[in-house]
């Protein structure tokens, strides 16, 4: 057995999780969920260069760069002096797919291990990895992530749009703020109110539906890529707040894609191979029930009419089959064509792809298919931008703006 320290019962009452910050609007209800649990969590907010010095310093510079990050991320919170090494632990996740991030833990461990041997690595996984920590994901409180995944998703379509054209500059962020403490209160209580939706989907949609905004007509650019590089600021530069300083809409598919893509991996690898088994139904009822949950807000956003709705999965899965087989499952694999189709088809006709350093599975399907996707869809105005630790901010906004100038032409 691997030797390294375990995260025990004894330690949910004496220690604090650090977490890096992925999705800021998301990670704050996920965190009052486990804050029920009794579990300790704090965000990362820490964002200096020190963040890849230490990752440079603590991973092989072969690793791909979402590792380099969140790894520098930890280490350079430690090294900070604000947390106690020991009543600290570290979270990361473990998506359990075959690619790399999947490993990403083992490196954090090894890293950790130097200078810090006491602090222990906790995984979040919902894949039934690493049995033998106290830190459980249990059935209902799969249920509450997967609502606060999706009011996470309602929060960060209204906020991004709403925070284009408001006319009262900050009306937008304040009425994310009130959502986000009524919802992250409902969470941290334990409270079944979160199952209200149709209660508060409609009063989400008609707060943010009340911030007057302009009738101006901005360039809207959608984000895909890899799933760390495309969400986080840390990594992606502050990607969003650049497109709205250049005055554009920023235009972020929801997280609940990518966890509708992993869940599905799973049954339609079995098809595909001739698998099935009972894990594999099991697996395919789970989908079927975020996909009902999925369909309900898509309903209510629809009804409400002043949100774009969130993709259909089905449907992205439908665009998917033009260009890729559903068996492309390394990284974030056939999601981003689909992903990037399906903005095309929405009038977002151009497009951010996000591309880490080091990722093979993700240029392939993204750089690769954006020449088919182009073909479809004539007015499609994709660029990839390359993420690494050496790569200046400076040059990746030029070719944003460079694309940006192309939009204007177009
Ligand atoms: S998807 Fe890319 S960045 Fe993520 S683990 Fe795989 S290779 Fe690394």
């Amino acid at each position: 057995m691997a030797d390294y320290v375990r995260f025990t019962e004894d330690m949910i009452k004496t220690h604090t999780i650090l977490v890096p910050n992925m999705l800021p609007v998301h990670f704050r209800l996920l965190m009052a969920i486990f804050e029920h649990k009794g579990y300790k969590v704090e965000l990362l907010e820490n964002d200096s260069r020190a963040v890849v010095d230490e990752g440079l310093k603590n991973v092989h510079n072969d690793a791909c760069y979402p590792a380099l990050l969140v790894i520098g991320q930890f280490m350079d919170a430690l090294n900070s002096g604000k947390y106690d090494p020991n009543t600290t632990a570290l979270m990361i996740t473990q998506t359990g797919g075959g690619c790399r991030a999947s490993n990403y833990i083992h490196l954090l461990r090894k890293a950790v291990a130097k200078n810090y041997p006491q602090v222990p690595v906790v995984s979040l996984n919902f894949s039934g990895l690493e049995k033998d920590s106290a830190f459980r994901i249990t059935a209902p409180m799969f249920l509450r992530l997967l609502y606060a995944v999706l009011y996470g998703d309602l929060l960060m379509t209204c906020y991004n749009k709403c925070r284009t054209y408001e006319i009262n500059k900050g009306e937008a962020k304040a009425m994310l703020d009130k959502w986000q403490k009524r919802l992250g209160d409902i969470f941290r209580k334990g409270s079944r109110e979160y199952l209200k939706t149709k209660k508060l989907y409609p009063q989400i949609l008609n707060d943010f539906g009340s911030i007057k905004l302009s009738d101006e007509k901005k360039i809207r650019v959608g984000i895909v890529g890899e799933i760390y590089v495309k969400y986080s600021p840390l990594a992606n530069n502050h990607l969003e707040d650049f497109l709205l300083s250049e005055g554009c809409e920023p235009v972020v598919p929801s997280l609940l894609e990518f966890v509708m893509y992993c869940a599905s991996g799973t049954f339609t690898d079995a098809e595909f191979y001739d698998n099935k088994s009972t894990q594999s139904r099991i697996y395919k009822l789970g989908y079927k029930l975020i996909y009902s949950k999925q369909k309900e807000l898509i309903k209510m956003m629809k009804e409400q009419g002043s949100f774009e709705p969130l993709h259909d999965f089905e449907h992205l899965r439908h665009l998917a089959d033009k260009y890729i087989s559903q068996g492309v499952v390394m990284g974030e694999g056939w999601l981003i064509p689909a992903e990037m189709a399906a903005l095309a088809q929405s009038g977002v006709d151009n497009i951010i792809c996000t591309q880490p350093f080091g990722c093979l599975p993700n240029h392939i399907v993204a750089k690769g298919m954006s020449r088919a996707i182009k073909q479809d869809n004539p007015n499609a105005n994709i660029v990839a931008i390359d993420y690494d630790p050496g790569a200046t901010r400076v040059n990746q906004e030029n070719r944003i703006k460079l694309m940006l100038a192309n939009a204007k032409r177009n």
